[in-house]
């Protein structure tokens, strides 16, 4: 829960509020402190419980338990794609589009990375020329939905692609659960990144969700966990609280029909009320609780500055870096003009967002934009 009425998180997309579902499990997992890899009875009871936390993850995307690593959180089950897999398959080289969370595009040569339209959505066609170029196998990654816009990929399409060309598919489902169906044999994919601190879980726990047979090279050596696949002993309250929240997860895209609707009238009013808003990937097919928007002339910083004074919290689309804004990479390889897009935010909703939520977020906002224009 979001702990007092009188402030509005809006940034789901970041993290969620932890559930309570998650701090109840969390909570009673502590008593049973045991390492998992010990054979007593401490360490059987740690044991299970990671092992029935595995069950509930797979079960999230449709994999089978031995499928999933649990890792430090989605950038490490990225890393491990990108690294692990393309190194035991030998790949040379990670295609990746070019709106791919920083986790991945940091193992990406530029020259790599495959254009989007508009709505942020990867260019097949550009795919596919990229694939019939390569003389070295190579390793696809395509996220399934952004974080900062909310489009959702056609990854299955870029799987089928992928594999036509000999290549290995990598999905960074990470803000998938919760809000869209993700199951693993639909997305044909052969690895899948998730995140347990978007969906109700702790932070500094994942998974990196791998297809039966599939050879990964460790990233983390040392101790056999993981089935030799990343060393290290467990962190079994986050894993337990992943289990939890995976097990919540329907209840969590139950709740998308409101949220949805809610995002919807927000745009609706913004298109009407504040002429000069520009909202991004309207037209594509997006995650219902994202809204990504800019107020030309008014810096994302300021807004979020402003409406966090307000008690309203939502993130820039920008990234600070070295005391500048930076622009945010996802809306340039839109074709976005880099000043609008450092007057971009993203405001994402959730399970505990109401209409006096929004309500209040436009309260501070409408006026930001009317001083704008003034
Ligand atoms: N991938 C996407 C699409 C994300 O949104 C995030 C987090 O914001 C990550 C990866 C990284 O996940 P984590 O915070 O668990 O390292």
């Amino acid at each position: 829960m979001v702990p007092t009425s009188t402030v509005s998180y809006l940034d789901y997309n970041a993290t969620t509020p932890v559930l309570p579902e998650v701090a109840a499990a969390v909570a009673a997992s502590l008593a049973d402190f045991g390492n998992p890899s010990s054979v007593h009875g401490f360490g059987r009871r740690a044991r299970a419980m990671v092992e029935e936390a595995r069950e509930a993850v797979a079960a999230l995307v449709g994999a089978g338990p031995g499928q999933v690593i649990f890792t430090s959180g989605g950038t490490e089950a990225n890393a491990l794609a990108v690294q692990g897999i393309a190194a035991a398959a030998g790949c040379e080289a990670v295609l990746a589009s070019s709106v791919e969370h920083s986790s991945v595009l940091a193992h990406v040569a530029a020259a790599n990375c495959i254009a989007v339209d508009g709505t942020g959505a990867i260019d097949l066609e550009a795919l596919e020329r990229a694939l019939k170029r390569q003389v070295a196998p190579v390793l696809v990654a395509v996220m399934l939905a952004n974080n900062e816009t909310g489009t959702v990929q056609p990854v299955a399409d870029a799987a089928a692609l992928a594999h036509k060309y000999g290549a290995l598919m990598h999905c960074d489902a990470v803000q998938g659960p919760g809000k869209m169906a993700v199951n693993m044999v639909a997305l044909g994919v052969d690895s899948l990144s998730l995140s347990a601190h978007k969906l109700g879980g702790l932070k500094g726990c994942g998974a990196l969700v791998v297809r039966e047979g599939l050879a990964l090279a460790p990233q983390l050596t040392g101790g056999g966990q993981e089935r030799r696949r990343r060393a290290g002993t467990e962190n079994v309250p986050g894993i337990v609280g992943f289990g939890a929240a995976a097990r919540q997860e329907p209840r969590q895209r139950a709740a998308m029909a409101r949220i949805g609707a809610l995002r919807d009238d927000l745009e609706a009013r913004l298109m009407v009320d504040v002429r000069q808003a520009r909202i991004f990937s309207r037209g594509a097919a997006r995650l219902g609780n994202t809204v990504c928007v800019a107020l030309p002339g008014v810096s994302s910083e300021t807004q979020v500055m402003r409406l966090d004074l307000a008690g309203v919290a939502v993130s820039a689309g920008s990234a600070c870096s070295s005391g500048k804004i930076a622009a945010s990479h996802v809306l340039l390889a839109m074709g976005v003009n880099p000043a609008l897009a450092k007057c971009a935010i993203r405001i994402s909703l959730g399970w505990d967002t109401t209409a006096a939520d929004i309500a209040r977020f436009l309260a501070c906002w409408e006026p930001l934009a009317t001083n704008a224009a003034a």
